[in-house]
């Protein structure tokens, strides 16, 4: 091991530290805390925040890893720790840049902004939102400026907080495609939904049976209850102390089937990636996953591309009639299959469909990259929105709380966030197609198989973490770059043959 990064571990072991301990109270507050604790233990979160960022921000430190980033000591350094220091700069960049009385403003400014947010949506107002949102756009810009370097573009700095691997030019290419191929394949397959009676997955749905029937979905598809638990609260996520205990929630609606059962094999999917990192890397700067689309690849390959096909149902579908037999008896397998896929245009993001979410991230995407070429005023927003929304997906939200409030992000200031979750989609198709050429996955799946399924994904994506980008994993293990006409292909092949074409 190297001398300088000898000395530097132990800064990161207590860095380490201290997250886990903020995570865990974070985690605490979300699920079991109870009402009213929230005020009091954000002191103690902002406090523990404060010394996670002074364990890692400070004059020692900062000596270290400018040594460890010249050339002759990454020489002496492994593959991990080389990630590390690079991971550790990225984090300097980030906000050395930024002044520290103008970070401190910032982020007093969100947390009003994000509330003023709740409340404008509730009463769907978006005239007292939109001058938190035009401040928070400004520090962005401003923040972007410091940051920019050569020819790239303000809104690529926060693109690559969230990926290297995608930049405007890459995620242009991106979402043209799914413009030109995807905006016609849904007129085609709205007018052939309307046809398919999904009343089914609104009936009574005992909770409790819910609770049973998901936690048995999450140990089908390999989630490791040695190593994880799983709770319940208002949106489900998922968060990882390390690979020994991560956890998941989900939320049940008895008046929806289907609601908790996709949500808990997308969070269960994600679970598995922090499950499956290596040891020798978990509790480190890049023991989590490679990035957030990486991430949402996972989650939605097994929600989506697994956990809606028919091979994946084949043998497990008579144990969800028998939970539920007073709703389920005479849907047939293939009836149901139909249900769970079908595509029809709507306003909601976390709402919307297989099909129909990237229009939403596309819509995202553009208004995005508007504001921040100085395109469009936060006044007019509301305008784009209900435009786009018209045009790619073909319906106007009534209201600007179904319409540009629906989402968090923005009065979080987290721009550049969107597009990672129409990425990782994507990948989970490529990945899907090249997995096929290697392994006989419909059959693993047909005869509830799936321990092949997730050591090929621990063995290739998982236990590297964020030592590997996007981009390396993805030529490591599809021999070419990220292509979206994987994406493009799955949906065509799925919708035609599932709806006749
Ligand atoms: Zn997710």
């Amino acid at each position: 091991m190297s001398k300088t990064f000898e000395k530097l571990q132990p800064y990161l072991d207590k860095s380490m530290a201290l997250q886990t301990a903020r995570n865990l109270f974070e985690w605490d507050d979300q699920t079991t805390a109870p009402f009213e604790a929230a005020d009091n233990t954000s002191i103690v979160i902002g406090i523990l925040s404060d010394e996670y960022m002074k364990s890692l921000i400070n004059d020692d430190v900062r000596h270290l890893l400018k040594k460890l980033q010249e050339k002759k000591e990454q020489a002496d350094l492994t593959d991990t720790e080389r990630a590390i220091v690079k991971e550790l700069g990225k984090t300097y960049e980030q906000l050395e840049s930024i002044p520290p009385e103008e970070y401190r403003a910032f982020n007093e400014l969100i947390s009003i902004s994000s509330r003023t947010w709740a409340k404008a949506k509730k009463d769907n107002r978006y005239e007292e939102f939109a001058p938190y949102l035009e401040k928070v756009i400004d520090y962005k810009k401003k923040f972007a400026s410091y940051r920019v370097k050569g020819d790239k573009k303000p809104y690529e700095v926060l693109l690559g907080d969230y990926d290297e691997c995608f930049m405007i030019r890459e995620l242009d290419i991106f979402f043209e495609q799914i413009k030109k191929e995807i905006i016609p394949l849904l007129k085609e397959v709205a007018k052939k939904a309307e046809t398919i009676d999904k009343s089914y997955n609104y009936l009574n749905y005992d909770i409790n049976k819910q609770r049973e029937f998901c936690r048995y979905l999450s140990g089908y598809v390999g989630f490791d209850f040695n190593r994880g638990v799983i709770a319940e609260s208002a949106h489900p996520f998922t968060m990882q102390l390390h690979n020994h205990d991560v956890r998941i929630t989900n939320r049940y609606i008895e008046n929806n089937l289907e609601s908790a059962m996709f949500s808990i094999i997308h969070e269960s999917g994600h679970a598995l990636y922090e499950m499956n990192i290596a040891d020798s890397i978990t509790q480190t700067l890049v023991g989590g996953g490679a990035s957030m689309g990486m991430h949402e690849s996972q989650s939605r390959l097994y929600e989506n591309v697994l956990g809606r096909s028919r091979d994946f149902w084949e043998p497990i579908y008579e144990k969800l009639t028998a939970t539920y037999p007073e709703n389920l008896s005479n849907i047939s397998l293939d009836h149901f299959i139909k249900g769970i896929n079908k595509a029809a245009p709507s306003l909601i993001r976390t709402e919307a469909d297989e099909l129909t979410y990237c229009l939403h991230i596309l819509i995202r995407y553009e208004i995005e990259k508007a504001i921040f070429a100085e395109e469009v005023k936060v006044a007019e927003l509301p305008k784009l929105w209900n435009q786009k929304y018209q045009e790619y997906i073909g319906i106007t939200p009534s209201s600007d709380e179904e319409g540009i409030l629906q989402d968090t992000h923005w009065s979080w200031g987290e721009f550049g966030y969107f597009p990672s979750y129409a990425v990782g989609t994507a990948i989970a198709s490529q990945l899907y197609a090249c997995m096929l050429d290697k392994m006989p996955l419909e059959s693993y799946l047909k005869e509830s198989n799936l321990t092949p399924i997730r050591e090929y994904l621990e063995d290739n994506i998982h236990k590297y973490g964020a030592v590997k980008n996007t981009g390396e994993i993805l030529k490591d293990v599809c021999g070419e770059d990220f292509r979206a006409d994987y994406y493009i292909q799955y949906l065509k092949d799925k919708y035609t043959k599932l709806y006749d074409l």
